[in-house]
């Protein structure tokens, strides 16, 4: 694995916090504990593709509306999803 911005080998995966946009916009919230990817010589820290996806998709099925302002990236994927509306509804 190689920095994305300076592409020097010394980096190192850890977790930070960072503040996330809900897809609705109506607010961020606070993702802590968030996997990243620390470059020790230009000491960015950055989500891998990967990751920003997971939150991304997490963030678009699930209720929203019931987040607290802080959350642990584990708490967050672990909130149940919900179905999109009449999805799997074939009766109608
Ligand atoms: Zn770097």
């Amino acid at each position: 694995m190689r920095c994305q911005w300076c592409e020097s080998v010394n980096v190192i995966e850890t977790t930070n916090t960072v503040y996330w946009e809900l897809p609705d916009g109506t607010k961020a919230i606070e993702i802590i504990e968030t996997p990243c990817v620390e470059c020790q010589d230009c000491s960015i820290a950055y989500q891998t593709d990967a990751t920003v996806t997971a939150i991304e998709e997490q963030l678009f099925l699930i209720d929203t509306k019931r987040l607290e302002k802080t959350i642990t990236y584990g708490q967050l994927l672990q909130q149940p999803r919900l179905l999109k509306r009449n999805y799997f509804d074939f009766s109608v």
